[in-house]
C-alpha cells in the first residue's frame, strides 16, 4: 500500500513539475523539458500527453529543427482554467480575473464601501458576475475565487479573527462564501500582495514584503510558500514600537510604525488624495519635502530592522510601494546609515505589481492550489 502511494505521488510530483516548467518557458518541446527536468523522455512524452488529454496543454505547431526530426511546440492551454482574486478594503472592492500563467485578463476596482452585512456581500456577488460578463469569462472554467481582507486571518480555524481597518471580530469563513458560486479561499492582505510579487517571480525566492497603504503590515514569503506564524500574524510589523512613548497609534499604543508609515501619513496632507501628494513632492513642494523625507527617516528604520531580523529583500508595497521606485536612491541612502553589515541598500526594493496586488495574489492563490493537484 504504502509502495504504491509512493509510486502515485512520485508520478504526480512529476507531472506538476513538468506542468509547471511549461508553465515558466512558454514555448517548449519534449526533448527541451528531458534535458531541463533530467527525466528521460518516455516519461516526459507520456505526462505531456495526459496534460493535452486534460486540455491543460497545447500543441503549437513545431519548433525549428536543429537537425533530425522537428519537435512539437508545447505550451501551457492559459485559458484552460481561470480564477478570480476579489481584495476587500474599507471603501472599495477589487477584481481580478486570471488564468493559469497568470496573466491579468481583467482587473477593475469599484467604490463600494464595507459593511459588516448580507445587502454588502450580495452586492460584491453580483458586481463579480458583471465583471465576468464584461470578461466574457466561461464559469464552468472558473476554479473559485481567492479573497483578500484586511485582517488577521486564521487558516485553522476558517475565520478571520480581527479587522481593526473594517471594524470586524470573528467573522468565519462561511458566512462570506455562502454568497457566492464558487469555492472561496481566504487570504489576508498583506500575504496576498506578497504572493503576487513572489510566486512567479525568478529572483525573488525569499523575501519580506512591507505594505504600505492605509495600515502597515507585511508578510514573508520563502520558498513559494507564506510563512504564516503561530496565530496567523506573522510579518505584522506595523506595530513594532519604534520611537518608545511615540505617537499613538490606532491599535491604542504608542510609538507604533503604524503611526509614523501608514500611507495615511502622507496623504492627511492632500485632502486623502495620496497621488496628489507625490505629484506635489515631484513639484519640490518645501512643506511636502519635509513630511516625506520625515516618513522615509521612519521607514528606514523600519526597514534596516526587518533586514537585521530576516536578512531578506524586502519589497515595498500597498499604496506607498507603488511610488518607491522613483525615492529608491534616497530610500537605500538612509537605510545604508543604519546598516552595519553592507555599503548599499539595495536589498529595498519597489514592488512590480502597483495596482491591484492584493486581488492578483489572491487569485493566484487559487491557480497554485490547482496546479499542486495536477
Ligand atoms: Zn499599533
Amino acid at each position: 500500500m504504502k509502495k504504491q502511494s509512493t509510486n502515485i505521488e512520485v508520478k504526480k510530483n512529476n507531472r506538476n513539475y513538468i506542468f509547471r516548467y511549461i508553465c515558466r518557458h512558454g514555448i517548449v518541446s519534449n526533448p527541451d523539458i528531458s534535458y531541463a527536468v533530467k527525466m528521460s523522455l518516455p516519461t516526459v512524452t507520456q505526462n505531456t500527453k495526459e496534460l493535452i488529454e486534460r486540455g491543460l496543454v497545447k500543441e503549437t505547431g513545431e519548433l525549428e529543427s536543429t537537425g533530425g526530426r522537428r519537435a512539437k511546440a508545447l505550451s501551457v492551454a492559459a485559458n484552460a482554467k481561470l480564477a478570480v482574486g476579489l481584495d476587500i478594503t474599507k471603501n472599495h472592492v477589487g477584481l481580478m480575473l486570471t488564468n493559469l500563467t497568470g496573466e491579468i485578463l481583467k482587473y477593475d476596482r469599484i467604490h463600494l464601501p464595507f459593511q459588516q452585512q448580507d445587502g454588502y456581500y450580495q452586492m460584491v456577488s453580483e458586481r463579480l458576475e458583471c465583471f465576468l460578463e464584461e470578461a466574457s469569462a466561461d464559469r464552468e472554467k472558473l476554479l473559485g475565487i481567492g479573497i483578500s481582507f484586511p485582517g488577521i486571518v486564521d487558516l485553522d480555524n476558517e475565520v478571520i479573527v480581527h479587522s481593526h481597518v473594517l471594524g470586524v471580530e470573528s467573522v468565519s469563513f462561511t458566512s462570506v462564501s455562502r454568497f457566492f458560486m464558487y469555492p472561496c479561499y481566504f487570504l489576508n492582505d498583506a500575504n496576498a500582495g506578497a504572493y503576487a510579487e513572489g510566486i512567479r517571480s525568478e529572483s525573488l525566492e525569499r523575501f519580506f514584503y512591507l505594505s504600505l497603504s492605509n495600515s502597515v503590515g507585511g508578510a514573508i514569503f520563502s520558498n513559494n510558500e507564506l510563512i504564516q506564524g503561530k496565530g496567523f500574524r506573522c510579518g505584522e510589523v506595523g506595530h513594532m514600537t519604534i520611537i518608545p512613548d511615540g505617537e499613538t497609534c490606532y491599535c491604542g499604543k504608542s510609538g507604533c510604525l503604524d503611526a509614523y508609515c501608514s500611507a495615511t501619513r502622507l496623504s492627511d496632507v492632500t485632502d486623502g488624495k495620496l497621488e496628489q501628494f507625490f505629484i506635489r513632492l515631484r513639484q519640490g513642494e518645501k512643506e511636502i519635502r519635509e513630511i516625506w523625507d520625515r516618513y522615509t527617516e521612519f521607514l528606514s528604520i523600519a526597514l534596516n530592522n526587518i533586514h537585521m531580523i530576516l536578512d531578506c529583500d524586502i519589497v515595498l508595497g500597498g499604496y506607498v510601494g507603488r511610488y518607491a521606485d522613483e525615492y529608491i536612491q534616497e530610500i537605500w541612502e538612509k537605510v545604508s546609515r543604519r546598516n552595519i553589515f553592507e555599503e548599499g541598500s539595495s536589498f529595498v526594493k519597489s514592488c512590480n505589481y502597483r495596482t491591484g496586488a492584493a486581488a492578483l495574489g489572491a487569485a493566484l492563490r487559487v491557480v497554485e492550489l490547482f496546479i499542486e493537484q495536477i
